[in-house]
């Protein structure tokens, strides 16, 4: 069945996306090429397409010890680019897939369907999918406007202004931190990076993917966050008992997690984003080799260092910023840059969220939060739950503003099994009619 699909995308370019377009040469996929799985019934395309495109033999630097190879961010953009041209070009059911290069401002259900508003206009759609990913960084400080004050490091250009020896102090040690370092030292930054974060845990770093023995939950998952824990501890240590990675569980487990995930009664699992959450983050969002190597490197020449504590506040004036926090177990102080740059992660509070279109279908109850504060709320099949807690017909979520449900629908296999889950309920909900409209935000 043909049907009109309009992708709704103000980039130039479609597949490439918030984590893809714009990356420096070292910025690096976090996994090998051969785990950056699009499609389930294709599971080695971007890695043949490495090899046959000659991508992988103009990179060098994205082989490591173990023979993997960890592409840069921006090539594996340009793979899903030209897969969004084949399938416009052509596709099984004969659909036009348009790009309407804007962004979506608003939704508001209306008969029949859905209206997007772009500014005065509007077009009428009778699906939706939302797939806006994640919303732009909380900020961890009463909001100051200052040039040295880096509020959203993901925004073009939002380093140029850090000259290559200035001080700076990073709020935040996750993978965001790490990009920033990537980038700072890829345009040849000396001066010392002092990162701060809440427990002082960076991205532990990827090592191999094999699997050993039975790992993994068979029929029931661990019903409570301690039993979770028990559980992973046990698993790791039958794991290294045979030789293997603690990583190995760790990826076993995230591969049945959507599955699972619901099973967990709702108060553990609030209590798992709650408490373990911080620890799965550095666990299960691993970073490249080079990434993990470079840190070393920095912390050992001393341009690098990471502490633990808590940030009360941040100023700035003339002369830099002046950050206020407590190091863990130590006495309140004061750390003084040139630059302050906010690599807190997203924010996932919906409520407060960067995209305008989100707040604004929240304050309409189109859609509404999930029970666990991660995103929004949907359906084993991604339908959003409007505020009234009924479904709304012809509207789904796709990506991390819906990982609630799965769990970690954030790694790029995860977010294409769940889109490949709403793509099977879309389809079904159009079986029945004939030339339908759609559209994807
Ligand atoms: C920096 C970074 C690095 C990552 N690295 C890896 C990795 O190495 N391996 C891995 O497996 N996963 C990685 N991920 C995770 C994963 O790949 C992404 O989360 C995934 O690509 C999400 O896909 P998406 O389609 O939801 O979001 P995206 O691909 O980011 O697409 C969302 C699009 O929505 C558009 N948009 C937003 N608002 C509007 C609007 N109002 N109107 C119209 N369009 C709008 C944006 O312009 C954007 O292009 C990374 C994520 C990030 C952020």
């Amino acid at each position: 069945m043909p049907l009109a699909i309009d992708i709704i995308e103000p980039r130039p370019a479609l597949g490439a996306g918030l984590a893809y377009g714009s990356c420096g040469t070292e910025h690096r996929l976090n996994v090998p090429a051969d785990r950056m799985i699009v499609s389930r019934d294709a599971p080695s395309d971007f890695a043949d397409w490495l090899r046959t495109s000659g991508e992988e033999a103009k990179d060098p630097r994205g082989r490591t010890e173990d023979g993997s190879h960890y592409p840069r961010r921006a090539v594996f953009g340009q793979y899903m680019a030209q897969l969004v041209r084949g399938a416009q070009a052509g596709n099984v059911s004969g659909s036009a897939i348009r790009h309407v290069r804007k962004s979506a401002e608003t939704i508001e259900p209306v008969e029949g369907g859905w209206r997007v508003g772009f500014g005065d206009e509007h077009e009428t759609y009778r699906n939706i999918v939302l797939a806006v990913t994640h919303s732009r960084p909380a900020i961890p400080w009463a909001k100051v406007e200052a040039p040295n004050i880096i509020e959203d490091p993901w925004e073009k250009g939002a380093l140029d202004a850090i000259a290559p020896d200035a001080s700076i102090v990073i709020a935040g040690s996750g993978l965001t931190m790490c990009d920033v370092v990537v980038s700072l030292r890829e345009r040849g930054h000396r001066g010392k990076i002092n990162v701060i974060s809440r427990r002082g845990l960076t991205p532990r770093p990827q090592n191999g993917f094999a699997v050993f023995g039975k790992i993994g939950w068979q029929d029931t998952p661990p019903q409570t966050a301690s039993e979770l824990l028990l559980d992973l501890r046990r698993q790791i240590r039958a794991v290294e008992a045979e030789g293997g990675v603690w990583q190995s569980v760790l990826n076993a487990i995230r591969e049945q997690l959507p599955q699972f995930w619901t099973k967990i009664p709702l108060r553990e699992r609030a209590r798992i984003v709650k408490h373990l959450r911080p620890y799965w983050d550095v666990h299960r969002f691993r970073a490249a080799p080079q990434v993990s190597a470079l840190l070393e490197q920095g912390k050992t020449e001393g341009w690098l260092e990471i502490s633990s504590g808590r940030i009360h506040g941040l100023t700035a004036s003339n002369n830099g910023v002046r950050m206020e926090w407590t190091p863990r177990g130590g006495k309140r102080g004061v750390v003084v840059a040139d630059f302050a740059v906010n690599c807190t992660g997203p924010d996932a509070n919906i409520a407060r969220s960067s995209h305008a279109i989100i707040r604004r279908a929240l304050a309409d109850g189109v859609i509404r939060r999930d029970a666990l504060g991660m995103g929004i709320d949907v359906d084993a099949r991604g339908r959003a739950y409007g505020g009234d807690g009924e479904l709304q017909s012809g509207l789904w979520v796709a990506g991390p503003m819906a990982r609630a449900y799965t769990g970690d629908a954030t790694g790029l296999p995860d977010v294409s099994d769940q889109v490949r889950t709403i793509a099977e309920s879309l389809a079904a909900a159009l079986a029945d009619r004939h030339r339908n409209k759609a559209c994807a935000i």
